[in-house]
This record gives structure tokens, sequence and C-alpha cells, in this order.
């Protein structure tokens, strides 16, 4: 019996236990703080030009932009970032979506939905480095909450949006502070200040978004020279899921009215909303619902609907799709109504094409692994992995969407 059960035992702790120390192979390599600056638009740096992103930025590496994937909202892409996947090959497809397999809905405010690492596909960052007994750690990032594979970072918190920006890098030096056993060399950080801030004021608002990245600059500055004190050879990418645009109230598309028909559920994320039929029920006979509907917005089957690559289709994009003309957005009339009463603000939305440049992300990146003084031109999102592999000696996944030849010259000698 005993000859069975020991290496279940070994297999389960092998792969439910994060290292937690690091393989001595690991004490030399390289550190890399990933940092997500949520919906903090391309353009936002030369325009507001805080002085340490700036200096990190002219020093390091910078993109043109990010291209970010399809559709562009926070889970999507921060897990894309996290895999190398495309959101309809990682699985989590949008913030809010339906698995007519599991009968389940996924949504980015349900704890258990969130923590649950079946819904998530793809071998994350810090997953990839505590399979390969390096130390991983996350102050925040889309997946880290959740056992993937059966494995955690050996530091990670459940997301808490109110814990002070100060705190979480107060933190990030700490884990640098750590005995080398224990130091983590993967570590991810997370903000959601520019994205807070473009949702309530719009993007054009110069003045409460200029005030917004001047005190994320502030932290960023404290984690810069804090990061710089080590002495370790610490490489900061600093990235973001998305860009911003401005949707005034006028422009918000009532779903309440495409609710009626009976034989579908929908699940709407604004910038474009899956429409799920129940078993039985005649896809051509909703389609031609929503297309009497059609305004300010336009209904696709899902086989022709340009933005996704998986084929067939994975069962999440749902069997239609909504899609909100430009400048526009999809809510339910309770929202509009608090919108136009102006109970709360509507400033700013992304979900939207990746390629309108108003969508677009930021990359940044600066330390000893990477050239100096280096712009390059916009990329996809899903190449930001295999380069962190790269720097960090980690294996590349073969069956990922980026490719390691895309950012490889931007790395040192
Ligand atoms: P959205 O703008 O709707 O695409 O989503 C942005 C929101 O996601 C931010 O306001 C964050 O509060 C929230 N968020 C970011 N990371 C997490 C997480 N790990 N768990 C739950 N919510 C998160
Ligand atoms: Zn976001
Ligand atoms: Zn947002």
């Amino acid at each position: 019996m005993i000859r069975y059960l020991l290496p279940a035992l070994w297999l389960f702790l092998s792969q439910a236990a994060p290292a937690q120390t690091n393989r001595p192979e690991q004490y030399d390599k390289p550190y890399v703080i990933l940092i997500s600056c949520d919906g903090l638009r391309y353009d936002y740096v030369e325009r507001f030009r805080p002085p340490n992103l700036l200096r990190f930025t002219e020093e390091g590496v910078r993109a043109f932009s990010m291209i970010s994937s399809f559709p562009s909202k926070t889970f999507p892409n921060h897990y894309t970032i996290a895999t190398g996947l495309y959101p309809e090959n990682h699985g989590l497809v949008d913030n809010t979506f339906y698995d007519p397999e599991r009968k389940a809905l996924y949504r980015i405010n349900d704890r258990e939905a969130v923590e649950d690492g079946s819904w998530y596909k793809g071998t994350p960052l810090w997953v990839n480095a505590e399979q390969n007994g390096m130390v991983a750690a996350s102050y925040f990032f889309v997946g880290s909450e959740a056992a993937i594979q059966g494995v955690r970072p050996t530091y990670y918190f459940p997301y808490k949006g109110s814990t002070p920006n100060e705190e979480r890098v107060r933190q990030v030096l700490e884990w640098l502070a750590l005995p080398e056993a224990r130091r983590p060399h993967m570590i991810t950080l997370y903000f959601s200040d520019m994205d807070d801030a473009g949702h309530r004021y719009g993007p054009s608002d110069e003045e409460h978004i200029g005030t917004a990245l001047l005190e994320l600059d502030k932290v960023l500055g404290q984690l810069f020279d804090g990061a710089k004190a080590t002495g370790l050879p610490v490489n900061i990418i600093i990235v973001s899921d998305h860009g911003m645009i401005d949707v005034a109230p006028d422009k918000l598309v009532n779903t309440d009215p495409l609710e009626q028909e009976s034989r579908y559920r929908i699940a709407n994320n604004g910038a474009l909303a899956h429409v799920y039929l129940e078993a039985g029920a005649d896809k051509e006979a909703a389609f031609r619902f929503l297309k009497a509907k059609e305004d300010h917005f336009r209904v696709y089957r899902i086989e022709d609907f340009p933005f996704y690559r998986s084929c067939p289709p994975n069962p999440r994009l749902g069997d239609l799709i909504l899609l909100p003309d430009y400048g526009y957005y999809l809510r339910d009339s309770r929202r509009i109504a608090q919108a136009r009463q102006g109970n709360f603000r509507q400033g700013g939305e992304h979900g939207f094409n990746p390629e309108f440049p108003e969508m677009n992300a930021v990359f940044y990146a600066n330390g000893p692994a990477f050239k100096q003084g280096l712009a390059i031109p916009s990329f996809r999102n899903i190449h930001v992995y295999p380069l962190i592999c790269r720097i960090l000696g980690l294996p590349i996944p073969d069956d990922i969407d980026g490719r390691v030849e895309v950012l490889e010259g931007i790395l040192g000698e």
C-alpha cells in the first residue's frame, strides 16, 4: 500500500506546494519585477511627463505602444501577459463570460471564480518559475490568487483594491531583502489608479489624468530607488493592459430590449457582449431578432466575427457577439439612467478593437538585462512572456502564441 501512497503524496506535494526556497542553480539568476499599471494609455507618459517614469523610459527600452489582445479588458490582457497566450487560448475570454460546458459564469468580482484555478489555462510566469524551483511573489496580478496547475506564487495576496500603493512597494522591497534562498526572482505588482481615473474622468481630462499619473509616479520612484539600493540585478518591466477612450453618457446603448428573447443569455462587457444560446435554440432566429434591433451596435455570428483566431471557436465566446459602434458602449437601462442623472461619472471605457490607437497600452523596461536608450515599434502583448522566460532562464512552453524572437533584440549582451 505504502508503495503506492508515497509517490502519490510526493506528486501531490511537488505539484501543489510552491518552491518556497530557490534551488541553488537559481541563486545567480537576475530578478524581474513585472509591474502592471492598469489603463496606462500609450501616450500618457509623453503627455504628462511624470519625472520618474520619464527617466525610466528614456534610459531603458520603450515601445511606441503595446497592442492589447481582444477584448482590451483587464482580465483577458493581464492573463495574456502572464501566459503568452491569446485570451481565446488561455480561457479568460473576457471580464465576464459564461462557460456552457461547466454551466457556470466567471465574473471578476466573484471571488470564488477568480480564486478557482480550474478556470485558467496555460502556465503563468509565476507557475513556470515555481515549477522550476524558483521562488515567485505577487502583490496582485490576475490569476496569482488561484492555484493554477495546483501552484500559486510562494508569496501572494488575495486582491484588495484598497491596499495603499506604498504598502505594495514596501512589501516588494522587503521581498528583495530576504536571504537569497527565499528571495523571489519573479515578482509581479499591480496598480489600478490610471484605470480608475480613466473611467471616472475620461482620458482627455488633462487635470485629473495628469494628477493621477504624477501620484503614481511618486510610488514608482520609491520602487526604482529601493530596487537600485539593493545592488541586485533587478530588471523592471512596466506594462499596461489597455488604453482608454472617452465615452459620453449620450453614447450608451441600452441592452434591455435585447434581453426580451428568452432563448439565450447575454454576458455584457460593454465593449462587446457574448450571447449564449440555450440548448436547442435556433441560432438564425436569435440572429435575426438581434439584427432587427441594431442601433449603434452590430450583431455577428461567432464564426463571422473578425477578432478571434481559435477554430473551432472557444465555447466561452458564445454563439453570437454584439459589438457597439466606435465611441459607443453597451449598458443596461439602470446604469444609463444613473450616468445621465450624474450619479456616477461616465468618463472613459476600454474593451474595444486593440488596433484603435486609443486602446494601446505601454511597455517600458529598464535594468541590467536590457539595452539602454532604445525605442522600439509597437508589438503585441503575447510576446512579453517569452522575453521574461529568457531573462530568468526559464523554459519557454512551445504551445504559446508569443515568440521570443520579437523582443530578444532589446536584451543586452
Ligand atoms: P475593468 O476596468 O472592468 O476591465 O477592470 C478593472 C478592475 O479590475 C480594477 O478596478 C481592479 O479593481 C479590478 N481587479 C484587478 N485585479 C483584480 C483581481 N486580481 N481580482 C479582482 N479584481 C481585480
Ligand atoms: Zn484594465
Ligand atoms: Zn478599466
